[in-house]
Protein backbone atom coordinates (compact mmCIF):
# COMPACT_ATOMS: atom_id res chain seq x y z
CA UNK A 1 0.00 0.00 0.00
CA UNK A 2 1.24 3.58 -0.42
CA UNK A 3 0.54 7.21 1.37
CA UNK A 4 0.41 8.87 -2.26
CA UNK A 5 -2.83 9.92 -3.10
CA UNK A 6 -4.14 8.34 -6.77
CA UNK A 7 -6.32 10.14 -9.34
CA UNK A 8 -8.89 6.65 -8.72
CA UNK A 9 -8.70 3.57 -6.49
CA UNK A 10 -10.58 1.03 -8.51
CA UNK A 11 -11.84 -2.03 -5.97
CA UNK A 12 -12.64 -5.01 -7.26
CA UNK A 13 -10.21 -6.88 -10.48
CA UNK A 14 -13.39 -8.77 -12.49
CA UNK A 15 -14.38 -7.32 -15.79
CA UNK A 16 -15.71 -4.12 -14.51
CA UNK A 17 -12.91 -3.29 -12.26
CA UNK A 18 -10.09 -4.11 -14.50
CA UNK A 19 -11.56 -2.38 -18.22
CA UNK A 20 -12.33 0.42 -15.56
CA UNK A 21 -8.62 0.97 -15.30
CA UNK A 22 -7.84 -0.26 -18.09
CA UNK A 23 -9.56 2.82 -19.58
CA UNK A 24 -8.78 5.44 -16.72
CA UNK A 25 -4.61 4.65 -16.98
CA UNK A 26 -4.92 4.78 -21.06
CA UNK A 27 -6.28 8.38 -20.36
CA UNK A 28 -3.22 9.30 -18.38
CA UNK A 29 -4.85 8.97 -14.86
CA UNK A 30 -3.00 7.28 -12.05
CA UNK A 31 -4.90 4.54 -10.99
CA UNK A 32 -5.00 1.83 -8.54
CA UNK A 33 -6.84 -1.05 -8.79
CA UNK A 34 -7.33 -2.97 -5.11
CA UNK A 35 -8.16 -7.09 -5.66
CA UNK A 36 -8.59 -9.31 -2.98
CA UNK A 37 -7.64 -12.42 -4.81
CA UNK A 38 -3.94 -13.36 -5.42
CA UNK A 39 -4.51 -12.12 -8.82
CA UNK A 40 -7.64 -10.06 -11.22
CA UNK A 41 -10.01 -13.22 -11.81
CA UNK A 42 -8.60 -15.91 -9.41
CA UNK A 43 -11.93 -15.63 -7.59
CA UNK A 44 -14.37 -15.24 -10.16
CA UNK A 45 -17.08 -16.85 -11.89
CA UNK A 46 -19.25 -16.84 -15.01
CA UNK A 47 -21.11 -19.63 -16.71
CA UNK A 48 -18.75 -18.75 -19.73
CA UNK A 49 -20.35 -16.74 -22.33
CA UNK A 50 -19.13 -13.17 -23.12
CA UNK A 51 -21.01 -11.41 -25.86
CA UNK A 52 -18.28 -9.50 -27.54
CA UNK A 53 -19.65 -5.80 -28.76
CA UNK A 54 -18.71 -3.97 -25.72
CA UNK A 55 -15.48 -5.06 -24.99
CA UNK A 56 -14.71 -4.54 -29.10
CA UNK A 57 -15.02 -1.23 -28.70
CA UNK A 58 -12.97 -0.91 -25.42
CA UNK A 59 -10.11 -3.34 -27.45
CA UNK A 60 -10.87 -3.81 -31.01
CA UNK A 61 -9.68 -7.22 -32.07
CA UNK A 62 -8.98 -8.32 -28.18
CA UNK A 63 -9.78 -12.03 -29.02
CA UNK A 64 -7.00 -12.29 -31.61
CA UNK A 65 -4.60 -11.58 -28.40
CA UNK A 66 -6.87 -12.40 -25.18
CA UNK A 67 -7.00 -16.37 -24.06
CA UNK A 68 -10.18 -16.73 -25.11
CA UNK A 69 -11.63 -20.23 -25.52
CA UNK A 70 -13.82 -20.97 -28.34
CA UNK A 71 -15.86 -18.73 -30.52
CA UNK A 72 -19.61 -20.00 -30.45
CA UNK A 73 -20.93 -21.11 -33.58
CA UNK A 74 -23.50 -23.63 -32.14
CA UNK A 75 -26.32 -23.27 -29.80
CA UNK A 76 -28.38 -25.74 -28.00
CA UNK A 77 -31.46 -25.48 -26.40
CA UNK A 78 -33.09 -28.47 -24.28
CA UNK A 79 -36.21 -29.31 -22.59
CA UNK A 80 -35.95 -32.28 -20.18
CA UNK A 81 -38.19 -34.44 -17.85
CA UNK A 82 -36.33 -37.08 -16.02
CA UNK A 83 -35.81 -39.50 -18.93
CA UNK A 84 -36.34 -37.43 -21.70
CA UNK A 85 -35.65 -34.92 -23.60
CA UNK A 86 -36.16 -31.91 -27.05
CA UNK A 87 -33.17 -30.34 -28.38
CA UNK A 88 -33.26 -27.65 -30.90
CA UNK A 89 -29.68 -27.33 -32.39
CA UNK A 90 -29.24 -23.81 -34.27
CA UNK A 91 -25.98 -23.62 -36.18
CA UNK A 92 -25.26 -20.00 -37.70
CA UNK A 93 -22.63 -18.19 -39.52
CA UNK A 94 -24.15 -15.34 -38.27
CA UNK A 95 -22.94 -16.13 -34.77
CA UNK A 96 -19.62 -15.72 -35.79
CA UNK A 97 -20.52 -12.46 -37.88
CA UNK A 98 -18.41 -9.46 -35.86
CA UNK A 99 -20.45 -7.34 -33.87
CA UNK A 100 -22.73 -10.76 -33.24
CA UNK A 101 -19.41 -12.64 -31.71
CA UNK A 102 -19.37 -14.36 -28.62
CA UNK A 103 -16.56 -15.90 -27.25
CA UNK A 104 -16.37 -18.55 -24.00
CA UNK A 105 -13.87 -17.76 -21.32
CA UNK A 106 -12.50 -18.90 -18.42
CA UNK A 107 -12.11 -15.70 -15.85
CA UNK A 108 -8.93 -16.64 -14.11
CA UNK A 109 -6.93 -16.50 -17.13
CA UNK A 110 -9.48 -14.31 -19.02
CA UNK A 111 -9.61 -11.31 -16.17
CA UNK A 112 -5.89 -11.80 -15.59
CA UNK A 113 -5.37 -10.79 -18.75
CA UNK A 114 -7.66 -7.54 -18.53
CA UNK A 115 -5.37 -6.93 -15.50
CA UNK A 116 -2.23 -7.09 -17.61
CA UNK A 117 -3.96 -4.97 -20.06
CA UNK A 118 -4.82 -2.29 -17.78
CA UNK A 119 -0.64 -2.31 -15.98
CA UNK A 120 0.40 -2.08 -19.79
CA UNK A 121 -1.58 1.50 -19.74
CA UNK A 122 0.34 2.12 -16.46
CA UNK A 123 -2.65 0.89 -13.85
CA UNK A 124 -1.15 -0.64 -10.72
CA UNK A 125 -2.50 -3.79 -9.60
CA UNK A 126 -2.45 -4.57 -5.93
CA UNK A 127 -3.52 -8.22 -5.73
CA UNK A 128 -4.14 -10.49 -1.99
CA UNK A 129 -5.23 -7.19 -0.14
CA UNK A 130 -9.13 -6.93 0.62
CA UNK A 131 -10.54 -3.73 0.82
CA UNK A 132 -11.66 -3.29 4.06
CA UNK A 133 -13.46 -0.04 4.49
CA UNK A 134 -13.73 3.49 3.01
CA UNK A 135 -12.40 6.47 4.07
CA UNK A 136 -14.90 9.26 4.26
CA UNK A 137 -14.23 12.75 4.96
CA UNK A 138 -16.80 15.83 5.07
CA UNK A 139 -19.30 13.32 3.34
CA UNK A 140 -17.04 12.65 0.86
CA UNK A 141 -15.43 9.17 -0.44
CA UNK A 142 -11.81 9.60 -0.30
CA UNK A 143 -10.24 6.69 -0.44
CA UNK A 144 -9.74 3.10 0.83
CA UNK A 145 -8.84 1.11 4.38
CA UNK A 146 -6.95 -2.11 3.41
CA UNK A 147 -5.48 -4.13 6.28
CA UNK A 148 -5.10 -1.46 8.62
CA UNK A 149 -3.62 0.59 5.55
CA UNK A 150 -4.62 4.14 4.12
CA UNK A 151 -4.65 4.97 0.17
CA UNK A 152 -6.28 7.83 -0.77
CA UNK A 153 -8.18 8.80 -4.40
CA UNK A 154 -10.66 11.14 -5.47
CA UNK A 155 -13.08 8.55 -6.75
CA UNK A 156 -13.29 5.02 -5.77
CA UNK A 157 -15.09 3.20 -8.31
CA UNK A 158 -16.40 -0.22 -6.63
CA UNK A 159 -16.62 -2.82 -8.53
CA UNK A 160 -16.40 -5.44 -6.00
CA UNK A 161 -19.21 -7.76 -7.08
CA UNK A 162 -22.83 -8.75 -6.47
CA UNK A 163 -22.44 -8.95 -2.93
CA UNK A 164 -20.67 -5.64 -2.35
CA UNK A 165 -20.53 -4.95 0.92
CA UNK A 166 -18.76 -1.48 0.48
CA UNK A 167 -21.60 0.44 -1.37
CA UNK A 168 -23.88 -1.38 1.31
CA UNK A 169 -21.81 0.26 4.16
CA UNK A 170 -22.24 3.78 2.48
CA UNK A 171 -25.83 3.15 2.70
CA UNK A 172 -26.11 2.69 -1.46
CA UNK A 173 -26.97 -0.31 -2.03
CA UNK A 174 -29.75 -2.45 0.29
CA UNK A 175 -28.85 -5.97 1.68
CA UNK A 176 -29.45 -8.39 -0.63
CA UNK A 177 -33.04 -10.53 -0.74
CA UNK A 178 -32.77 -14.08 -1.41
CA UNK A 179 -35.53 -13.46 -4.20
CA UNK A 180 -33.90 -11.36 -5.67
CA UNK A 181 -30.67 -13.43 -6.60
CA UNK A 182 -29.69 -16.59 -7.81
CA UNK A 183 -27.12 -19.40 -7.30
CA UNK A 184 -24.91 -20.69 -9.30
CA UNK A 185 -23.02 -23.59 -9.44
CA UNK A 186 -20.25 -24.41 -12.02
CA UNK A 187 -17.87 -27.34 -12.52
CA UNK A 188 -15.17 -27.25 -15.36
CA UNK A 189 -14.43 -30.98 -16.79
CA UNK A 190 -11.21 -31.57 -18.72
CA UNK A 191 -12.04 -33.45 -21.85
CA UNK A 192 -9.64 -33.76 -24.50
CA UNK A 193 -10.09 -31.51 -27.56
CA UNK A 194 -10.60 -34.23 -30.09
CA UNK A 195 -13.26 -35.88 -27.12
CA UNK A 196 -15.43 -31.97 -27.03
CA UNK A 197 -15.15 -31.67 -31.34
CA UNK A 198 -16.65 -35.25 -31.63
CA UNK A 199 -19.15 -35.11 -28.45
CA UNK A 200 -20.68 -31.94 -30.10
CA UNK A 201 -19.89 -31.99 -33.49
CA UNK A 202 -17.29 -29.23 -33.39
CA UNK A 203 -14.15 -28.32 -35.39
CA UNK A 204 -11.26 -26.33 -34.74
CA UNK A 205 -11.65 -23.20 -32.72
CA UNK A 206 -15.56 -23.18 -32.98
CA UNK A 207 -17.57 -23.55 -29.72
CA UNK A 208 -20.84 -24.81 -28.58
CA UNK A 209 -23.14 -22.55 -25.75
CA UNK A 210 -26.26 -24.81 -25.08
CA UNK A 211 -28.95 -24.46 -22.47
CA UNK A 212 -30.90 -27.13 -20.52
CA UNK A 213 -34.32 -25.87 -18.80
CA UNK A 214 -37.06 -28.49 -16.76
CA UNK A 215 -36.43 -31.33 -14.73
CA UNK A 216 -32.79 -30.26 -13.64
CA UNK A 217 -34.11 -27.54 -11.76
CA UNK A 218 -36.81 -29.60 -10.09
CA UNK A 219 -39.43 -27.41 -10.97
CA UNK A 220 -37.53 -24.43 -10.04
CA UNK A 221 -37.02 -21.11 -11.72
CA UNK A 222 -33.83 -21.27 -13.31
CA UNK A 223 -31.82 -23.52 -15.68
CA UNK A 224 -28.25 -24.90 -16.41
CA UNK A 225 -25.55 -24.24 -19.16
CA UNK A 226 -22.99 -26.16 -20.96
CA UNK A 227 -20.04 -24.29 -22.63
CA UNK A 228 -17.35 -25.84 -24.51
CA UNK A 229 -13.76 -24.48 -23.73
CA UNK A 230 -10.36 -25.87 -25.73
CA UNK A 231 -10.01 -28.58 -23.80
CA UNK A 232 -12.52 -28.44 -20.98
CA UNK A 233 -16.35 -28.11 -20.78
CA UNK A 234 -17.89 -25.68 -18.43
CA UNK A 235 -21.32 -26.90 -17.18
CA UNK A 236 -23.59 -25.96 -14.18
CA UNK A 237 -26.98 -24.90 -12.65
CA UNK A 238 -28.62 -21.82 -11.21
CA UNK A 239 -31.68 -21.70 -9.09
CA UNK A 240 -33.40 -18.40 -7.46
CA UNK A 241 -32.11 -18.53 -4.56
CA UNK A 242 -35.81 -18.25 -2.21
CA UNK A 243 -37.35 -20.90 -4.06
CA UNK A 244 -34.19 -23.04 -3.45
CA UNK A 245 -34.46 -23.12 0.13
CA UNK A 246 -38.28 -23.54 -0.17
CA UNK A 247 -37.44 -26.90 -2.56
CA UNK A 248 -37.10 -30.47 -1.76
CA UNK A 249 -33.49 -30.93 -3.17
CA UNK A 250 -29.86 -28.93 -2.58
CA UNK A 251 -28.21 -27.63 -5.28
CA UNK A 252 -25.40 -30.30 -5.30
CA UNK A 253 -27.96 -32.71 -6.09
CA UNK A 254 -29.58 -30.73 -8.57
CA UNK A 255 -26.28 -30.71 -10.22
CA UNK A 256 -25.15 -34.35 -9.77
CA UNK A 257 -29.17 -35.33 -11.12
CA UNK A 258 -28.58 -32.84 -13.95
CA UNK A 259 -25.00 -34.37 -14.88
CA UNK A 260 -26.29 -38.07 -14.82
CA UNK A 261 -29.20 -37.10 -17.15
CA UNK A 262 -29.31 -39.26 -19.86
CA UNK A 263 -28.71 -36.33 -22.67
CA UNK A 264 -25.77 -34.63 -20.37
CA UNK A 265 -23.82 -37.71 -19.40
CA UNK A 266 -22.55 -39.03 -22.05
CA UNK A 267 -21.14 -35.20 -22.67
CA UNK A 268 -19.45 -35.12 -19.07
CA UNK A 269 -18.35 -39.22 -19.46
CA UNK A 270 -14.85 -40.21 -18.45
CA UNK A 271 -13.75 -36.11 -17.91
CA UNK A 272 -11.86 -35.13 -14.86
CA UNK A 273 -13.56 -32.11 -12.34
CA UNK A 274 -10.65 -29.52 -12.18
CA UNK A 275 -12.77 -26.63 -11.05
CA UNK A 276 -15.68 -25.83 -8.98
CA UNK A 277 -17.33 -23.03 -7.95
CA UNK A 278 -20.41 -20.95 -6.71
CA UNK A 279 -21.25 -17.45 -7.11
CA UNK A 280 -24.45 -15.61 -6.83
CA UNK A 281 -26.17 -13.70 -9.71
CA UNK A 282 -28.49 -10.41 -9.51
CA UNK A 283 -31.57 -11.16 -11.34
CA UNK A 284 -34.57 -8.98 -9.90
CA UNK A 285 -33.88 -6.52 -12.96
CA UNK A 286 -33.72 -2.64 -11.97
CA UNK A 287 -35.00 -2.87 -8.91
CA UNK A 288 -31.61 -4.10 -7.82
CA UNK A 289 -29.40 -1.46 -9.26
CA UNK A 290 -28.48 0.82 -6.26
CA UNK A 291 -27.65 4.62 -6.03
CA UNK A 292 -25.20 4.57 -8.96
CA UNK A 293 -23.12 8.01 -7.86
CA UNK A 294 -22.14 9.94 -4.57
CA UNK A 295 -19.38 12.03 -3.61
CA UNK A 296 -16.35 10.62 -4.89
CA UNK A 297 -17.66 7.27 -5.51
CA UNK A 298 -18.96 5.00 -8.55
CA UNK A 299 -20.71 1.68 -8.69
CA UNK A 300 -20.16 -0.75 -11.70
CA UNK A 301 -20.42 -3.91 -12.65
CA UNK A 302 -22.53 -6.63 -10.79
CA UNK A 303 -22.22 -4.03 -7.65
CA UNK A 304 -24.52 -1.95 -9.34
CA UNK A 305 -26.98 -5.04 -10.10
CA UNK A 306 -26.08 -5.21 -13.84
CA UNK A 307 -26.73 -8.55 -15.09
CA UNK A 308 -29.31 -9.81 -17.17
CA UNK A 309 -31.07 -12.93 -16.61
CA UNK A 310 -33.03 -14.15 -19.88
CA UNK A 311 -33.33 -17.91 -19.36
CA UNK A 312 -31.45 -19.08 -22.99
CA UNK A 313 -28.42 -16.59 -22.29
CA UNK A 314 -27.32 -14.97 -19.06
CA UNK A 315 -25.90 -11.35 -20.04
CA UNK A 316 -23.55 -9.89 -17.07
CA UNK A 317 -19.80 -9.49 -18.30
CA UNK A 318 -20.54 -7.20 -21.51
CA UNK A 319 -22.75 -5.23 -19.33
CA UNK A 320 -19.89 -4.88 -17.03
CA UNK A 321 -17.89 -3.25 -19.59
CA UNK A 322 -20.39 -0.76 -20.57
CA UNK A 323 -20.61 0.33 -17.14
CA UNK A 324 -16.90 0.80 -17.01
CA UNK A 325 -16.93 2.61 -19.74
CA UNK A 326 -19.38 4.78 -18.98
CA UNK A 327 -17.84 5.53 -15.33
CA UNK A 328 -14.38 6.03 -17.15
CA UNK A 329 -16.26 8.51 -19.19
CA UNK A 330 -18.16 10.32 -16.13
CA UNK A 331 -14.35 10.63 -14.48
CA UNK A 332 -12.35 12.02 -16.94
CA UNK A 333 -15.00 14.91 -17.36
CA UNK A 334 -14.92 15.12 -13.67
CA UNK A 335 -10.96 15.26 -13.96
CA UNK A 336 -10.75 17.81 -16.59
CA UNK A 337 -13.56 20.25 -13.93
CA UNK A 338 -11.45 18.45 -10.58
CA UNK A 339 -15.11 18.51 -9.52
CA UNK A 340 -15.37 15.33 -8.02
CA UNK A 341 -19.00 15.67 -6.01
CA UNK A 342 -21.84 13.12 -6.34
CA UNK A 343 -23.36 16.03 -8.98
CA UNK A 344 -20.32 15.94 -11.08
CA UNK A 345 -20.34 11.99 -11.12
CA UNK A 346 -23.87 11.76 -12.13
CA UNK A 347 -22.57 12.00 -15.61
CA UNK A 348 -22.05 8.08 -15.18
CA UNK A 349 -25.50 7.59 -14.21
CA UNK A 350 -26.64 10.00 -17.22
CA UNK A 351 -24.36 7.53 -19.52
CA UNK A 352 -25.65 4.46 -18.31
CA UNK A 353 -29.66 5.44 -18.38
CA UNK A 354 -29.02 5.64 -22.36
CA UNK A 355 -26.40 2.47 -22.38
CA UNK A 356 -27.99 -0.51 -24.05
CA UNK A 357 -27.31 -2.02 -20.54
CA UNK A 358 -30.16 0.05 -19.02
CA UNK A 359 -32.61 -0.41 -21.88
CA UNK A 360 -31.88 -3.92 -21.96
CA UNK A 361 -32.69 -4.83 -18.48
CA UNK A 362 -35.67 -1.90 -18.53
CA UNK A 363 -37.15 -3.95 -21.54
CA UNK A 364 -36.49 -7.37 -19.61
CA UNK A 365 -38.40 -6.00 -16.35
CA UNK A 366 -41.44 -6.80 -18.58
CA UNK A 367 -40.71 -10.65 -18.38
CA UNK A 368 -39.76 -10.61 -14.33
CA UNK A 369 -43.12 -11.53 -13.36
CA UNK A 370 -43.99 -14.52 -16.56
CA UNK A 371 -40.21 -15.59 -15.79
CA UNK A 372 -41.73 -16.40 -12.08
CA UNK A 373 -44.02 -18.70 -13.76
CA UNK A 374 -43.55 -22.21 -11.98
CA UNK A 375 -45.28 -23.77 -14.79
CA UNK A 376 -42.27 -22.68 -17.19
CA UNK A 377 -40.09 -25.00 -15.27
CA UNK A 378 -42.26 -28.45 -14.68
CA UNK A 379 -45.64 -28.74 -16.53
CA UNK A 380 -44.70 -26.85 -19.58
CA UNK A 381 -41.75 -28.29 -20.76
CA UNK A 382 -43.08 -31.92 -19.22
CA UNK A 383 -45.96 -31.64 -21.87
CA UNK A 384 -43.78 -30.23 -24.56
CA UNK A 385 -41.56 -33.04 -24.08
CA UNK A 386 -43.61 -35.69 -23.63
CA UNK A 387 -46.09 -34.93 -26.70
CA UNK A 388 -43.22 -34.78 -28.90
CA UNK A 389 -41.93 -37.83 -27.65
CA UNK A 390 -45.53 -39.43 -28.06
CA UNK A 391 -45.44 -38.53 -32.26
CA UNK A 392 -42.71 -40.86 -32.62
CA UNK A 393 -44.20 -43.98 -30.72
CA UNK A 394 -46.31 -46.41 -32.73
CA UNK A 395 -47.65 -49.37 -30.90
CA UNK A 396 -50.62 -50.39 -32.94
CA UNK A 397 -54.86 -49.89 -32.15
CA UNK A 398 -55.73 -46.33 -32.38
CA UNK A 399 -52.81 -43.94 -32.81
CA UNK A 400 -52.82 -40.74 -30.86
CA UNK A 401 -53.10 -37.63 -32.54
CA UNK A 402 -51.08 -34.76 -31.23
CA UNK A 403 -54.27 -33.08 -31.22
CA UNK A 404 -55.84 -35.70 -28.53
CA UNK A 405 -52.19 -34.76 -26.69
CA UNK A 406 -52.97 -31.20 -26.52
CA UNK A 407 -56.53 -31.64 -25.56
CA UNK A 408 -55.61 -33.91 -22.94
CA UNK A 409 -52.72 -31.60 -21.52
CA UNK A 410 -55.25 -28.57 -21.69
CA UNK A 411 -57.45 -30.45 -19.49
CA UNK A 412 -54.86 -31.52 -17.17
CA UNK A 413 -53.35 -28.29 -16.62
CA UNK A 414 -56.67 -26.30 -16.73
CA UNK A 415 -57.97 -24.27 -19.10
CA UNK A 416 -58.26 -20.83 -17.22
CA UNK A 417 -54.42 -21.84 -16.14
CA UNK A 418 -52.97 -21.74 -19.89
CA UNK A 419 -55.32 -18.63 -20.90
CA UNK A 420 -53.82 -16.38 -18.32
CA UNK A 421 -50.05 -17.87 -19.07
CA UNK A 422 -51.24 -17.15 -23.24
CA UNK A 423 -52.74 -13.69 -21.70
CA UNK A 424 -49.21 -12.62 -19.89
CA UNK A 425 -46.89 -14.13 -23.04
CA UNK A 426 -49.28 -11.64 -25.40
CA UNK A 427 -48.47 -8.37 -22.67
CA UNK A 428 -44.95 -9.52 -23.35
C1 LIG B 1 -23.67 -19.03 -12.58
C2 LIG B 1 -23.44 -17.77 -13.36
C3 LIG B 1 -23.40 -17.83 -14.73
C4 LIG B 1 -23.19 -16.65 -15.45
N1 LIG B 1 -23.06 -16.75 -16.81
C5 LIG B 1 -22.76 -15.65 -17.52
C6 LIG B 1 -22.47 -15.75 -18.91
O1 LIG B 1 -22.42 -16.84 -19.50
N2 LIG B 1 -22.21 -14.59 -19.59
C7 LIG B 1 -22.18 -13.37 -18.98
O2 LIG B 1 -21.94 -12.34 -19.64
N3 LIG B 1 -22.41 -13.25 -17.65
C8 LIG B 1 -22.67 -14.36 -16.92
N4 LIG B 1 -22.85 -14.26 -15.56
C9 LIG B 1 -22.74 -12.93 -14.93
C10 LIG B 1 -21.29 -12.47 -14.87
O3 LIG B 1 -20.47 -13.50 -14.37
C11 LIG B 1 -21.15 -11.23 -14.01
O4 LIG B 1 -22.06 -10.26 -14.47
C12 LIG B 1 -19.73 -10.66 -14.05
O5 LIG B 1 -18.84 -11.56 -13.45
C13 LIG B 1 -19.67 -9.32 -13.31
O6 LIG B 1 -18.34 -8.84 -13.29
P1 LIG B 1 -17.86 -7.82 -12.17
O7 LIG B 1 -16.49 -7.44 -12.55
O8 LIG B 1 -18.87 -6.77 -11.98
O9 LIG B 1 -17.89 -8.66 -10.81
P2 LIG B 1 -17.03 -9.91 -10.36
O10 LIG B 1 -16.61 -10.72 -11.51
O11 LIG B 1 -17.80 -10.57 -9.28
O12 LIG B 1 -15.70 -9.25 -9.74
C14 LIG B 1 -15.70 -8.65 -8.48
C15 LIG B 1 -14.26 -8.62 -8.00
O13 LIG B 1 -14.17 -7.86 -6.79
C16 LIG B 1 -13.29 -8.54 -5.89
N5 LIG B 1 -13.65 -8.05 -4.55
C17 LIG B 1 -14.84 -8.17 -3.90
N6 LIG B 1 -14.81 -7.55 -2.72
C18 LIG B 1 -13.57 -7.02 -2.61
C19 LIG B 1 -12.92 -6.24 -1.60
N7 LIG B 1 -13.57 -5.89 -0.49
N8 LIG B 1 -11.65 -5.87 -1.80
C20 LIG B 1 -10.97 -6.21 -2.95
N9 LIG B 1 -11.54 -6.94 -3.92
C21 LIG B 1 -12.82 -7.32 -3.77
C22 LIG B 1 -13.57 -10.01 -6.15
O14 LIG B 1 -12.52 -10.84 -5.69
C23 LIG B 1 -13.70 -10.01 -7.66
O15 LIG B 1 -12.45 -10.14 -8.30
C24 LIG B 1 -23.04 -15.41 -14.79
C25 LIG B 1 -23.08 -15.35 -13.40
C26 LIG B 1 -23.26 -16.53 -12.68
C27 LIG B 1 -23.25 -16.47 -11.18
Amino acid sequence: MSDDKFDVIVVGGGIAGTVASYLLAKEGLSVVLVERGNFCGSKNMTGGRLYAYSLEEVMPGFANEAPVERKVFKERISLLTMDQSVTLDVRSPKFAESGNDSYVVLRSSFDRWLGEKAESEGAMIVAGYRVDDLIVRDDKVCGIISNGEEMDADVVVLADGVNSLLAEKLGMKKPLRPEHVAVGVKEVIQLTRGEIDERFGLSGDEGCAWSFFGANTDGIQGGGFLYTNKDSISIGLTCNLQKLSEGSKPLMQLMNDFQSHPVVAPLVKGGNLIEYSAHLEPEAGAKMIPQLYGNGVLVIGDAAGLTLNLGHKVRGMDLAVISAQCAAQAILEAKSREDFTASSLRKYKDLLDVSSAIQNIEARDKYLEFMENPLLYNAYPLMIVDMLARLFVVKGGRAQTIFDDILKNIEALGKNQIENDFKAVKKL
